[in-house]
């Protein structure tokens, strides 16, 4: 199995949707943001340790949470929580040259991994790598107009700083919930929170998020 069968069975298990989502699959392959001892499962439908307690989502969900995204060409989006870099390489085929990608990690050595899998792709992306807390989000760039969240927050409210940075007409998705998750989205023009999919993230630990 490769990365297009992976992508194949994206598409019919009816996660992957649009030819753009899809497009972003087939430029930067999963293997690359996966630990070596873990090589033969990188196109398996598993959620693999990155190490430190980190994961590399499963691929539906990722492809999941891009379709829910609907992100576009030349748009400005905040990732939250690094990890192997993959959602941020994807997040960058889909916004483009005109576009960027800001992704925060609080865990350096997870970031530099992060980097080294991106450098594999020999691509010339507009991804800022930001060391730091991403329960405060990353008010240096803000507003965007998309905010993925990829770890889980125990609640998402109104007044959170993520969804504070988020432009008027912008959306963010999260994984929210203590015991259960679900995966929600938040849509600023509507004001509405929408859980759209039961998910198990690790916890986001933050002043915002987990108590550390
Ligand atoms: N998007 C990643 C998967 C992220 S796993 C990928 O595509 O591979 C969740 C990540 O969130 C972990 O690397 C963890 O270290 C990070 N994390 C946890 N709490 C955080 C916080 N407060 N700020 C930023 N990152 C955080």
């Amino acid at each position: 199995m490769g990365n297009k069968e992976m992508i194949e069975h994206l598409k019919r298990i009816g996660y992957l949707k649009t030819k753009s989502v899809e497009n972003s699959l087939l430029a930067v392959d999963r293997a690359l943001f996966v630990p070596e001892k873990y090589k033969e499962l990188s196109y398996t439908e598993r959620a693999l340790p990155i190490g430190d307690g980190a994961t590399i989502s499963a691929p539906s969900i990722v492809a999941f949470m891009l379709e829910k995204m609907e992100i576009e060409k030349g748009m400005k989006v905040l990732e939250i929580g690094t990890g192997s870099g993959y959602n941020a390489a994807l997040i960058a085929e889909l916004t483009g040259e005109k576009g960027r990608v800001i992704t925060v990690e609080k865990n350096n050595e997870v970031l530099e991994y992060a980097k080294g899998n991106i450098a594999k792709l020999g691509k010339k992306y507009k991804i800022e790598f930001v060391y730091g807390d991403g329960t405060l989000g990353y008010e240096k760039e803000a507003p965007y107009d998309r905010v993925m969240v990829t770890a889980a927050l125990p609640s998402l409210k109104e007044d959170h700083p993520l969804i504070k940075q988020l432009k008027k007409d912008g959306k963010l998705i999260a994984p929210v919930g203590s015991f259960y998750q679900n995966l929600v989205v938040y849509d600023k023009k509507k004001n509405r929170f929408e859980s759209v999919l039961p998910v198990m993230f690790v916890p986001l630990r933050g002043k915002e998020g987990f108590k550390e």
